[in-house]
């Protein structure tokens, strides 16, 4: 049974390139029948907020995804410190006392002799009587796991063979001085507690995959850890990364501009792949292009502007029946609103318009008239019929031979009589919903 996580840590709003991380998650899920677990990394206690966890239920319900499972890593700290305990028991998480600055020089007498920048294990050298004397200083110790000087090897799902020497790298720090967790053995842990079989996130953890296959080996009886995959990072066409400080293209930032949900999958999903962008109409038809082999290792640089475009592109192709509640909650509703839905979609750049259009053929406007003879010309001509989708054509006809106008000069004054609008969806489809008596109402209004 597949199970994956996404795990954002809420220290603010979500951003389109964590939604790409979602949605990989969410959409191999999908594919694979299995769960998807939002998992929030809370540990920070200080810079974590509720208030941001709730948003992020909020912005991934919006872009159409549903946990089957919620998790807070602040209500898990009884598994984590059995972890710690079961590690130190081992001999693989020892207590070291360096202040940062101490380790800062060391790093830097390392690096002038040429030497790598490794942390020189001294904590695991100290005797009994050494840490009782430093602790006496008033120091408190952190944590560090015991790394073997191995090749960490793993087939990642998105970037095929992939090693990592262990060797090569310091032993990480998994608790702090004030006995907090960093992310590293709490991750490592829910993954083993929820039964997490892939790990989908992000190329800025390839390192930690090192660390963390080592600490699945020495923390489950199988020594088995999870699958990895690794996808490249969202950055904007400069080729400057997201930060979730940087707001503007948050998911509750394009909301508020307006920006299909859908879109902004398309785009979070297919943006550095080999596949095309190009609208869908709904999470699933995006599910049957998505393939974590598709993910390209270059980067994967996306342009806001193409987000707009495709957004409207989006709205222009969806179904009445993917709308059909987004309309209700405008008050679009009853027979003729799927004709309705039809005949404006092509014409929207924002779901926001779509009220004002509804309003041309449900309610009251302020016609244009620009030439009150022409019009009411063109009234006595409206055809006295029940309204279809022909009867556009048959009445400009007719008024085009009573004329002799034509292009423009015919069309143009009857647009701005009809929906007080200088452009708009084309008008064999909206006259029908109009409906003659208003069509002739708007026709005869005083000429300004
Ligand atoms: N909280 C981590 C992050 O947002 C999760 C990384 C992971 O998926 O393991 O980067």
């Amino acid at each position: 049974m597949t199970r994956v996580r996404f795990a954002p840590s809420p220290t603010g709003r979500i951003h389109i390139g964590n939604a790409r991380t979602a949605f990989f998650n969410w959409l191999f899920a999908k594919k694979k029948l299995g769960t998807f677990v939002l998992r929030f990394d809370d540990t920070d206690l200080e810079r974590s907020k509720e208030e941001y966890a709730q948003a992020i239920e909020v912005d991934l319900a919006w872009l159409g995804i549903a946990p089957d499972l919620v998790v807070r890593q602040s209500q898990r700290f009884a598994l984590y410190d059995a972890a710690a305990e079961s590690l130190k028991a081992a001999g693989l998480l020892y207590s070291c006392y360096e202040t940062a600055d101490e380790l800062d020089r060391r790093r830097k007498r390392q690096i002038a002799r040429g030497a790598p920048p490794i942390y020189d294990r001294a904590g695991l050298k100290l005797t009994s009587d050494e840490r009782t004397a430093l602790e006496a200083e008033g120091r408190k110790p952190h944590w560090r796991f015991k790394l073997q000087d191995r090749t960490m090897r793993w087939d990642d799902v998105v970037r095929g063979a992939s090693q990592i020497e262990a060797g090569s790298l310091s032993d990480p720090v998994l608790i702090r001085e004030d006995s907090s967790y960093l992310y590293t053995l709490p991750s490592v842990v829910d993954d083993i507690d929820l039964g997490i079989t892939h790990v989908i996130r992000g190329e800025d953890h390839v390192t930690n995959t090192a660390v963390q296959i080592q600490l699945f080996e020495a923390l489950t009886a199988d020594r088995k850890a999870p699958c990895f995959g690794h996808h490249n990072l969202l950055t904007t066409a400069s080729g400057e990364g997201l930060s979730k400080r940087s707001g503007s293209l948050s998911i509750a930032g394009l909301r508020e501009a307006g920006i299909e949900p859908l879109a902004v999958a398309v785009l979070a999903v297919l943006t550095g792949s080999s596949d095309s962008v190009h609208p869908v109409a709904s999470l699933e038809e995006l599910g049957e292009v998505f393939d974590l082999n598709h993910v390209s290792r270059g980067a994967a640089r996306f342009d806001e502007a193409e987000l707009q475009a495709l957004s409207a592109r989006t709205l222009h192709a969806l179904p009445f029946e993917t709308v059909r509640e987004r309309l209700a909650h405008h008050e679009i509703a009853g027979t003729r609103a799927e004709g309705f839905w039809l005949a404006v979609r092509g014409n929207l750049t924002r779901m926001e318009d779509v009220p004002d259009w509804w309003r041309v053929v449900e309610g009251e406007i302020e016609p244009v008239i620009e030439d009150a003879d022409y019009c009411r010309d063109a009234l006595a001509l409206l055809p006295d019929e029940i309204f279809d989708d022909k009867t556009w054509s048959r009445w400009t006809a007719a008024i085009k031979e009573k004329t002799g106008r034509k292009g423009r000069a015919l069309f143009h004054p009857l647009r701005l009589a009809l929906t007080g609008r200088d452009q708009g969806p084309e008008l064999a489809q909206l006259l029908p919903l109009i409906g003659r008596i208003k069509a002739a109402g708007r026709l005869s209004a005083p000429g300004g």
